[in-house]
């Protein structure tokens, strides 16, 4: 319990920090006149949206099953997670087309505002945060052992250099002089292309679950490597693999000696629904589907 309080209290600053970042850049890219600012401004709100569903909806998917729900409530994540995957393309998109336009106006001859220092306090502000979330996030994990927050932390990193990118293009469009104005929607093209690469991921993750898409080849050897560690199984086969949320739903044949005691045959096929549970989480679902040898 310890350790969960301690994960979720590393998430908490987390998307604090996100938080912040989203009301400082958004403020700064307005008032400064940043297209940059403004794209690194969107990437912070799905940011601390992605951090909503891990803090809100990790807590509803992890309501146990009821009557209407006999598999759980694990997939509520997955599709909070594939909306959100959803919603932040079409912001990307629009990021894209709006630095784009800017870009056009430019090559045609036009004169764009440069952006304010303002814009460039922002970016810095954030990449120093950033910076500093990632190392904090990144000792935890190590301390508590946590592949997700691990993962987490590296989110952190990723997003101190997409305000790198927003930095060189809005230094470059107030230091530069006025024709390299355009330095700065460059730079929101770029932050632009980097929340779609985010938003694709998740769309991508989100509707393969959403589809029950398999668990890895790897996952799927090493579960059949499991039950046929188990003396009295003979050739597990037709095994089915998905995810709900986090738990895996794993279901399978496998073939026995048909003249042994029904409560044998029971004994093994729990021995194998533990063995499974104990690799992959309590809350793993198992079925097994035993079949007489040679009578398939
Ligand atoms: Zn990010
Ligand atoms: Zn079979």
């Amino acid at each position: 319990m310890k350790r969960e309080k301690e994960i979720y209290k590393v998430t908490l600053w987390g998307s604090t920090v996100n938080a912040v970042l989203v009301v400082m850049k958004l403020l700064a890219g307005l008032l400064g006149n940043s297209a940059a600012m403004l794209a690194d401004a969107v990437h912070s709100v799905s940011d601390f949206a992605t951090d909503m569903v891990v803090l809100a909806f990790v807590r509803i998917s992890h309501k146990p099953k009821d009557k209407t729900h006999d598999y759980g409530h694990g997939k509520y994540e997955t599709l909070a997670t594939a909306l959100i995957g959803l919603a932040l393309f079409a912001v990307a998109v629009g990021v894209l087309v709006g630095g784009a336009k800017k870009i056009a106006f430019w090559a045609s001859g036009g004169v764009l505002v440069q952006p304010g220092k303002l814009a460039l306090w922002a970016a810095l502000i954030s990449i120093a945060l950033k910076e500093w979330i990632f190392q904090y996030t990144k000792r935890k994990a190590e301390q508590l052992d946590s592949q997700a927050m691990k993962a987490n932390a590296w989110h952190h990193r990723s997003d101190a250099l997409s305000s790198v990118g927003a930095a060189v293009g809005i230094g470059g469009a107030i230091f530069c002089g006025e024709r390299w104005a355009v330095l700065d929607p460059i730079a929101s093209v770029v932050v632009g292309a980097i929340i779609i690469k985010v938003a694709v991921d998740l769309l991508k993750n989100g509707v393969g679950e959403l589809m029950e898409q398999s668990l890895p080849e790897e996952v799927e050897n090493e579960i059949l490597d499991i039950v046929a560690s188990i003396p009295d199984v003979v050739e597990p086969h037709d095994l089915c693999t998905r995810r709900i949320g986090k738990r895996f739903a794993i279901e399978m044949h496998i073939l026995m000696d048909g003249d042994r005691p029904l409560r044998e045959v029971h004994a093994t096929a729990s021995e194998i629904e533990r063995l499974l549970k104990a690799r992959y989480g309590a809350d793993t679902h198992v079925a097994v589907h035993v079949e007489p040898i040679g009578e398939e």
